[in-house]
């Protein structure tokens, strides 16, 4: 859709362009026309007349200038928007019908709804302000059955972004609620539609090619959805953006500023202004879904994305504990089950997507290391916080972990930091051993061997680069916060308040503790 003045012929995209000053001075008769202006059809055969390698170019050019443009207007939110073009670019190739959910976590003061916005001004994207599950396929009672097609969400989305900017009511509900809309999820999220029963109006919805991606927003999620997360197979992504670091003083300042500034608008808009200019070499670059060049894929990515599947599987597995006075539970206290660990081929397959919406924004049709920028964070984002934290924590001393660092870095007390590290080791993460220490028994957990690729200085390096996004400085829980967010057993649940809770004193040594 363009404007045209009936009597000069000058075109512009919008009415209030200054192509048309002279035009509304004369009164000039200026049209609504459907299609695209003459410079938006120059500007669509261009990019697709350009040879490759000057597309490539040209594309990484325009990128390097949204970015510009979102970090001058939404400081440190560039990132966030390269992820989630890169959810939405996977709509573009050839191939991928598994729904990609990315959900964006973190407190309101992280601009996370504004990266959404900025997302849905784009083509073929649908904005959901009030979302629930049950709207996929509609079985209102106050509809007759010949209109609930009308209202059916499923056909709307197909084949477009789902933008979902508040999704907390969908991770709240009594714990049968909960498992039946993911259950009911999980089937939508395989792309091929879904069918459900009401007594009211029987049998009604789709099936077929129903595949479309799902960009949404949180706060955060709550314990014991990980837990569900962890038993349903997942299909579900995160990025965690790290909330703000300033000091209460260098905040007040910056509200106090914003009351006074009425920019925000202006700047959303030339955000959005920038990502359309950007998405328009990608949306006019090929006609068609873009054919995928598996040959040319490195395999060396293929076997990272592997592992990062491998080791996510891992990190938000369930493992059933229960508290225990037994005197033959090894002197930790509590007992544990089988793990519930999911199959690490569909994050695979998730992951390899998601790097290659990733080289889609930069006119790639294959994978290389590049692409593993955003698949790292997504990956560590999408297990609960404090496991992914002992992970890291691991990393940085190399693999090797004893119980002593453990209680002295992340301040928790003994009987957690056990506790934790006998669950790694149960998920088939590290190995454990004991050596002699003063007066009693150091354990110490191991990275297996095979892992050994996120003890690597290339791994190190992408961490180091995302650790501003994803773990603020000042985040550091109380003891107690701690144990509760580290608790994945309702039944452990029940013994907060024992000798657990008692925070340390800093300077707290292991022996003195024994
Ligand atoms: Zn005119």
């Amino acid at each position: 859709m363009y404007y045209q003045c009936t009597t000069c012929d000058f075109e512009a995209e919008s009415i209030g362009d200054d192509v048309f000053v002279d035009c509304k001075a004369n009164n000039h008769e200026i049209l609504e026309m459907s299609g695209e202006s003459t410079q938006q059809r120059r500007h669509r055969q261009e990019i697709a007349e350009l040879p490759s390698d000057q597309f490539q170019e040209k594309l990484q050019q325009e990128f390097t200038h949204l970015k510009e443009v979102i970090e001058h207007d939404f400081p440190n939110r560039s990132f966030a928007i390269e992820v989630g073009l890169s959810v939405k670019a996977q709509l573009k190739i050839e191939g991928i019908t598994q729904v990609f959910v990315l959900i964006f976590m973190g407190m309101p003061s992280t601009h996370k709804s504004t990266v959404l916005e900025i997302i849905s001004s784009l083509e073929d994207c649908y904005v959901s302000d009030s979302f629930t599950p049950k709207s996929f396929v509609s079985h209102s009672a106050n509809s007759k059955k010949a209109d609930l097609a009308k209202v059916d969400l499923l056909p709307r989305i197909r084949h477009k972004t789902l933008i979902t900017a508040e999704l907390a009511p969908m991770f709240s509900g009594n714990p049968d609620d909960l498992v039946e809309r993911f259950g009911m999820l999980t089937r939508i999220l395989d792309g091929r539609g879904f069918k459900s029963d009401s007594g009211i109006h029987g049998q009604r919805g789709y099936s077929g090619d129903y595949s479309f991606m799902w960009l949404g927003a949180i706060v955060d999620i709550p314990h014991r959805i990980w837990k569900l997360i962890g038993n349903l197979g997942a299909k579900m992504y995160f990025l965690r953006l790290a909330a703000d670091r300033k000091s209460t003083n260098a905040k007040l300042e910056e509200i106090k500023k914003n009351l006074k500034d009425d920019s925000y608008t202006q700047r959303l808009e030339s955000s959005k202004q920038a990502i359309k200019r950007f998405w328009s070499f990608i949306e006019n670059r090929a006609e068609n879904k873009i054919e995928w060049d598996a040959e040319n894929n490195s395999d060396d990515v293929f076997d990272k994305i592997i592992k990062l599947a491998m080791l996510l599987a891992k990190l938000r597995a369930t493992v059933p504990t229960w508290h225990t006075s037994d005197s033959d539970s090894g002197g930790t206290n509590y007992n544990y089950e089988m793990p519930v660990i999911e199959d690490p081929s569909r994050a695979s397959s998730a992951f390899y997507n998601l790097a290659r919406g990733h080289a889609i924004l930069f006119g790639r049709n294959y994978i290389t290391n590049d692409d593993l920028t955003v698949v790292i964070p997504v990956a560590l984002s999408s297990a609960p916080k404090e496991r992914v934290e002992l992970f890291k924590l691991l990393i940085q001393n190399n693999g090797k972990l004893t119980s002593a660092d453990f209680i002295e870095t992340a301040k928790v007390s003994r009987a957690t930091a056990l506790k934790e590290m006998k669950i790694l080791n149960i998920l088939g993460l590290v190995d454990e051993s004991e050596e002699e220490g003063t007066t009693k028994p150091v354990k110490t957990i191991m990275l297996k061997n095979e892992f050994s690729y996120f003890i690597s200085d290339e791994f190190k390096g992408y961490l180091r680069k995302l650790d501003y996004l994803l773990t603020p400085k000042n985040s550091k829980l109380s003891p107690k916060e701690n144990l509760e967010k580290n608790t994945l057993s309702d039944t452990l649940d029940e013994h907060l308040g024992s000798e657990d809770t008692n925070p340390l004193p800093p300077s707290a040594s292991l022996e003195g503790r024994a």
